[in-house]
């Protein structure tokens, strides 16, 4: 496909589910690897790419509160459970050629970087894809607000979100068959109305930095180059 990318460094968000884990718990191989060659796909084209991936394929603090745990505590379980995805993700892309570092909000010497903001750009600036895990580093966040941050950081000029629904619907297009899907809303839509997007901090940090969300469906192969070629269906935050 001739490439005409419309972004020239994104950040790739993708839940644990979507990028590591498949509908299961733990590590589906086959999502890995179709991940991994969705990735590939958008560094080959020349494209910076960053990758945020979420930890609820193992673990999310708030279930874990639910059932007892000290919220902190089971906070920092799901942070440790996305240096496991990342790891897991970087070994697919290596597999596949793709040249990649893993930086992590929680410094952990033996296994990966700790997060350097500038060593991250410089990363990307070589052509390697950064995976970044532990979120922002701290309890009572999410990895979205940890997407949004780094996108941030890094001078991303937009968010992409992986998910398994081809973009943001009126209602659940898997439980209401009269949902309709937007093709774009503006920040304040998705805070008003509440959308589960993605966290309302994400969303408003991306807003005061003027940085578009686009959502799309991972699932889909060979979907990550299209969408960021404008091709295909997805829903525009801006
Ligand atoms: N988490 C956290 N701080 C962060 C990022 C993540 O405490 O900055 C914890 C939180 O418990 C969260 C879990 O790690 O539920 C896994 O991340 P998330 O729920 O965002 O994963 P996803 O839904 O994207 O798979």
């Amino acid at each position: 496909m001739p490439v005409q990318p419309r972004h020239k460094r994104i950040l790739l968000k993708l839940s644990g589910e979507a990028g590591v884990g498949g509908d299961k718990f733990g590590i589906d191989p086959a999502t890995l690897a179709a991940v991994a060659d969705e990735i590939a796909q958008v560094a080959r084209a020349g494209v910076q790419i960053c990758v945020v991936v979420g930890g609820g394929n193992f673990f999310r603090g708030a279930a874990l509160a639910e059932a007892g745990m000290e919220r902190a505590s089971a906070d920092y379980m799901g942070m440790l459970a996305t240096i496991m995805n990342a790891l897991a993700l970087q070994s697919s892309l290596e597999k596949v050629g793709v040249f990649t570092r893993v930086q992590s909000a929680i410094p952990m010497e033996a296994v990966c970087e700790p997060y350097i903001r500038r060593r991250a750009v410089r990363h990307l600036e070589k052509g390697r894809v950064v995976i970044f895990a532990a979120g922002v580093g701290a309890p009572f966040f999410t990895t979205d607000s940890g997407a949004a941050l780094r996108a941030a950081e890094m001078g991303c000029e937009a968010l992409y979100k992986g998910t398994s629904v081809d973009g943001v619907y009126t209602a659940d297009p898997k439980k209401d068959p009269n949902a309709q899907r937007y093709e774009t809303l503006s920040y304040q839509d998705v805070l008003a109305k509440n959308l589960k997007v993605m966290d309302p901090s994400a969303v408003s940090l991306m807003r005061d930095n003027h940085i578009p969300i686009v959502v799309f469906d991972i699932r889909e192969r060979g979907n990550l180059l299209k969408v960021l070629n404008g091709e295909g269906v997805f829903t525009t935050i801006a």
